[in-house]
């Protein structure tokens, strides 16, 4: 049969030739005789708290359609959280609600022209897909070489055509916290149109006490949103669930902005239970931590040079050996993520998961 012919004129914006391609995390690879461990996508290796799976099987009524702003959810966050519900925003995953932010303000400027996006580079993969699929123009400023990011150049990139600056903290995939002063002072440099958003998906691995902490700071800065998630923390990655938290001045116009009904019924259950088991979550992150200390330990040891690793995966920068260490933790069943020939990129998984990738570390050598 012959191929249809492409329809004339059917075509996808500009913008889509110009794009990545998001490379989500493979599945670990079988190798006979060994236990295969997925340490690809920063998940949460532990399976789901028992109380979240009965919610989640007693949420039957799905024929109906969610509540299109999460009210329910929205109000248990808000007593969490201890900030008004009118100052929460759901979203699908906190990459639905990133999205949001850059339809509501990012893209073109009233002359046709791209505004502009500042953002650490390396960072979180998806940032360029996001800030390009907007119409605007990703302005990338690369991290330090230990992995920061250099605030002091993205302050001196933000121009008059910038909308938004993307801060990730901890960094993804290099691990490193931004500091509340930090951010303060970054703040205090950027014109106060400019909206600040900063992604605080592995927020509860955090265990610097100069790390900056988003509430800490919103109510004192109506251009800041934090971005946060229960994919990480919490084990829900694939229920889909994150949320903006900013003043009203941002939450209004971003409720204008969403699509309704992002958030499932069976994931504003699920996350609603999991607050509402918040010790056992957390005892969770806690045991997640203890393993990411003994890895960086055990690595230390060995001689690896690691940058500060605060989020629930290292950052190995093995320049050319990339390829090599890929290779090689596949030939152990495990999956790891390579960023071409910059780093690799290891999630802290179960603890024979990260027992073997010490064992392979040192065997690779650092
Ligand atoms: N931000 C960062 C920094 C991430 O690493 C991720 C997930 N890898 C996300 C956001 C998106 O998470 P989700 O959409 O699952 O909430």
């Amino acid at each position: 049969d012959a191929a249809p012919a492409p329809a004339p004129g059917v075509r996808p914006r500009a913008v889509l030739d110009a794009l990545p391609r998001y490379a989500a995390g493979r599945p670990a690879t079988v190798v006979e005789g060994l236990q295969s461990f997925k340490l690809s996508s920063n998940e949460n290796p532990l399976p789901p708290i028992p109380a979240v799976l009965d919610a989640i099987r007693d949420t039957t009524a799905i024929n109906r359609y969610p509540d299109a702003v999460s009210t329910r959810l929205r109000e248990r966050l808000a007593t969490y959280l201890e900030v008004p519900a009118e100052d929460i925003v759901t979203g699908g995953g906190s990459l639905g609600a990133l999205n949001q932010v850059l339809a509501t303000y990012a893209g073109q400027n009233d002359f046709g022209a791209p505004d502009e996006v500042v953002y650490a580079w390396r960072s979180f993969e998806a940032y360029p897909i996001s800030v390009g699929l907007s119409g605007a123009t990703s302005v990338r400023v690369p991290l330090l070489p230990d992995g920061r990011h250099d605030l002091a150049a993205m302050a001196a990139a933000v121009t008059e055509n910038t909308r938004v600056v993307l801060l990730c903290t901890p960094n993804n995939p290099t691990g490193p916290i931004l500091t509340h002063d930090e951010v303060v002072d970054f703040l205090g440099r950027v014109p106060s149109h400019v909206v600040v958003v900063l992604d605080e998906a592995y927020l509860e691995f955090v265990r610097d006490p100069a790390a900056v902490d988003g509430l800490a700071l919103y109510r004192a800065y109506p251009n800041l949103v934090l971005l946060r998630t229960f994919s990480k923390a919490h084990g829900l990655a694939g229920l889909r669930v994150g949320y903006t938290v900013a003043q009203p001045v941002i939450t209004e116009n971003l409720r204008v902005s969403a699509v309704p009904f992002a958030v499932s019924s069976l994931a504003e259950t699920a996350a609603i239970t999991s607050l509402d088991h918040l010790d056992e979550v957390l005892a969770r992150v806690d045991s997640l931590v203890a393993e990411r200390d003994r890895v960086v330990a055990a690595l230390t040891e060995q001689g690896w040079d690691l940058p500060q690793a605060e989020g629930n995966f290292v950052w190995l920068r093995l320049g050319e050996r990339c390829g090599d260490f890929a290779a090689a933790a596949e030939r152990q069943a495990l999956s790891v993520r390579r960023f071409g020939d910059e780093g690799v990129r290891v999630s802290i998984g179960e603890v024979d998961a990260n027992t073997r990738f010490i064992d392979l570390c040192r065997s690779f050598g650092a």
